[in-house]
């Protein structure tokens, strides 16, 4: 496979005027070819396996942001939390009390979004909006015991399906949850970041007020098997 230099110099000329962030969605992708992407100035990757990012993390510059956007076990959280940038994938209040410990332990702070199911398909992790509050309440009630962790928005994704109308409304929906949250900051709180919009749906997503993309095959073709 080979990186689309051109598609990625269009998408960024498209998302900068708009402060949208990028995040390069990497996984099953080759080191070279996110040298090449990394060679044209982007910084933030997106992967989903934690043995994969574990190989790849220490062959690219110290500079790279790896940004984890799969889903997580609490049990791999320790080897990754030294590095990673952002998690994307918080699903559950177990997982980030075990992101906090390991943070803690090394004394940082670790900056993560929680994933909310916004996709009719029920094959897709994430909160429902009650859990997402209950999850809210824990932070914001008690910010000494997750002092280690930063919740920095919400991240979602959207049906694969090729009904706008439908994609569009669940973004919607995530843009309202995201609203509802965001003057509520505590020490271990402030919401800056909607993560919603990949290579299908990344225009619908900004319409609907995304900040930051994660788009992997527009930039580097289709996934190997
Ligand atoms: C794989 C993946 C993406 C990127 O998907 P593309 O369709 O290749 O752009 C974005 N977000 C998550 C959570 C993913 O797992």
């Amino acid at each position: 496979m080979a990186v689309n230099e051109e598609k990625y110099n269009e998408i960024i000329n498209e998302l900068r005027p708009k402060n949208v962030q990028l995040v390069a969605v990497s996984k099953l992708q080759s080191i070279d070819d996110i040298k090449r992407l990394y060679a044209l100035g982007q910084r933030d990757f997106g992967e989903n396996y934690v043995q994969e990012l574990l190989e790849k993390q220490p062959r690219l510059p110290a500079d790279t942001h790896w940004h984890f956007i799969g889903h997580l076990q609490s049990n791999k959280v320790k080897y990754i939390a030294p590095f990673v940038h952002l998690i994307q994938g918080v699903d559950s209040l177990k997982l980030l009390q075990e992101i906090n410990k390991q943070a803690k332990k090394i004394n940082k702070i670790i900056k993560c979004l929680l994933q909310v199911h916004i996709a009719q398909e029920d094959t897709k992790f994430g909160l429902d909006e009650n859990e997402l509050k209950e999850i809210m309440d824990i932070v914001k009630s008690d910010p000494e015991k997750l002092a280690n962790v930063h919740i920095d928005g919400l991240m979602g994704m959207a049906s694969f399906s090729d009904d706008s109308n439908k994609v569009r409304n669940e973004m919607k929906a995530l843009t309202t949850l995201f609203e509802k949250f965001t003057s509520q900051t505590t020490a271990n709180c402030q919401f800056s970041t909607l993560s919603m919009g990949m290579s299908g749906d990344y225009k619908i997503a900004i319409e609907e007020g995304s900040n930051m993309v994660r788009i992997g095959s527009l930039l580097f073709g289709a996934r190997p098997k």
